[in-house]
């Protein structure tokens, strides 16, 4: 008998899933396993969506993905599509610093040089390979801090908090945000240790990203990241993705579970054996509230704060800055209005009409929600006011879309890795649940992908 999987959410954490409990079973034999996606919206994606309008070609949510993450590369390729890689233009990336644009600089002999921090935050940089590690947790802050110094820690590890996770970077866990940074000052005593080891590896096994950071070259798709998701929809096709389907509550029965579906006047139930919920974890707590109070509650308040993208779509003799490049990122410190700015018709091609450009600005996060939600008119004049004094930005725009995400990005906390601890015991005393998705063990797509192809391969297992 075919086993039947119901997944919860038809974002890339639940198409991904279905995809690869597809491709890792037998269709049509006996034992095959049958998932069917549930989603809520009239259109899948969740987070992801491309949108095409006058010639440009805005993303919704995410922009990228990093291309050393075989599972990802092997879910494109089922899908039949090649990843598209960023520019060599888009090496270039900026943090705005002092009231203007400072190189992030790409090789230790370039950092020396470079304007991002002052000779005496170099000389607190050098002095890492001296300082003890630490093996508990703690918040990004405090990690940064006491191994890099405070001022390393403000002018390029604070506007990386917010450019990932639209974060506050003294409430984020290091070990839950950054697992491979933590891991390397355990393993190594120290990250400058740690990634001259890696370093000396990578080079003899042509294996591995060099540095701390996680490598790979930034990657989407010609028609952009949407492309993915309508690639996914079409694969599973529209008996394996129902639209239209929120999920309010799942039931036990004797064997498996029935789920029931809301929404305009009607509702509707799907039995399956498996489910597994890989939506929010606001929407995930919502649906287990009468099945299972407590494992509910537990997970009903991780945080989302709201954040905005801004796409803004000039003719390129408006611009009055080098806009061949990645963007820039602005630490906190800095008190401007916005996060940061990516230029994204120089990170890949034709994501503009021929002689304009395509910028994304975000605002709000986890330390400035509010500005995010600001009504559409004062948002903008908020933004291009941001963009005319820190750049010299005084045209009006051709092309404007506003993408908002009240809920956008999960943040984890210390004591987050508790809380998972705590999840998955009470996960495991129903037999045929699972709940995956980004607000777990990973926000990037990537992550996304990779927990669903572990899960995948345990459900293969287990049917
Ligand atoms: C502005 C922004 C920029 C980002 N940039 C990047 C980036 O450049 N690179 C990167 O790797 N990551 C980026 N991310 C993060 C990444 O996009 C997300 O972490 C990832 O797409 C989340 O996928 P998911 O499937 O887990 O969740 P979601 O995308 O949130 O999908 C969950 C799905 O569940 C559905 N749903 C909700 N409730 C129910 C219910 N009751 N019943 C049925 N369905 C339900 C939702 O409609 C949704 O489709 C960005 C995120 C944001 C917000």
């Amino acid at each position: 008998m075919s086993l039947k999987v119901a997944i919860v959410g038809g974002g890339i954490s639940g198409l991904s899933l279905a995809w690869f409990l597809m491709a890792g079973s037998n269709p049509g034999e006996e034992n095959a396993i049958e998932p069917v996606v549930l989603e809520a919206e009239e259109r899948p994606g969740g987070k992801i969506r491309t949108e095409k309008a006058d010639g440009y070609l805005p993303e919704w949510g995410a922009n990228g993905f990093l291309d050393n993450r075989p599972h990802t590369l092997e879910f494109a390729q089922g899908l039949g599509l090649k990843p598209l890689r960023s520019t060599d233009a888009s090496r270039k990336r900026f943090i705005f610093l002092k009231g203007g644009l400072k190189l992030l600089p790409e090789s230790p002999k370039a950092f020396l040089a470079s304007g991002v921090l002052s000779p005496l935050g170099k000389l607190r940089i050098a002095l890492e390979p001296f300082i003890r590690a630490k093996m508990d947790d703690e918040t990004l802050a405090e990690f940064a801090t006491r191994r890099l110094g405070r001022e390393a820690f403000e002018n390029l590890i604070d506007p990386m908090a917010s450019g990932i996770f639209a974060g506050d970077p003294a409430k984020m866990s290091v070990e839950s945000c950054f697992p491979r940074i933590k891991k390397i000052e355990r393993e190594y005593g120290g990250l400058i240790k740690g990634m001259m080891k890696l370093g000396k590896e990578a080079k003899k096994t042509g294996k591995g990203p060099v540095g701390a950071g996680p490598g790979g070259t930034l990657s989407s798709f010609p028609g952009g990241l949407g492309q993915l998701i309508t690639a996914a929809k079409t694969a599973l096709g529209d008996e394996r993705v129902k639209l239209c389907h929120r999920v309010e509550g799942i039931e036990k029965l004797k064997t498996g579970y029935r789920v029931h579906i809301g929404g305009e006047g009607k509702s509707s139930f799907v039995e399956a054996d498996y489910v597994v919920l890989a939506c929010p974890a606001y929407e995930a707590s919502l649906v287990l509230k009468d099945f299972d109070n407590g494992l509910s509650r537990l997970i009903a308040d991780i945080h989302y704060p709201a954040v905005s993208v801004v796409s803004l779509g000039f003719k390129k003799e408006k611009i009055p800055f080098d806009a061949q490049a990645f963007g820039f990122l602005v630490p906190f410190k800095e008190g401007r209005k916005i996060l940061g700015t990516l230029y994204d018709s120089s990170i890949f091609p034709e994501r503009a009409p021929e002689g304009h450009v395509l910028l994304r600005v975000m605002a709000g996060g986890a330390r400035a929600s509010a500005l995010a939600m600001l009504p559409d008119e004062k948002l903008l004049s908020t933004v291009m006011g941001e963009l005319g004094e820190m750049l010299g930005l005084k045209a009006d725009p051709d092309f404007t879309r506003i993408f908002r995400h009240e809920k956008a990005i999960p943040q984890y906390p210390l004591g987050h890795l508790e809380r998972l601890k705590k999840m998955d015991e009470m996960v495991a005393a129903h037999r045929g649940l699972f709940i995956t998705g980004n607000a777990f063990r990973g926000i990037a797509m990537n992550d996304c992908i990779d927990n669903s192809f572990k899960l995948a391969q345990n459900i293969i297992s287990v049917s």
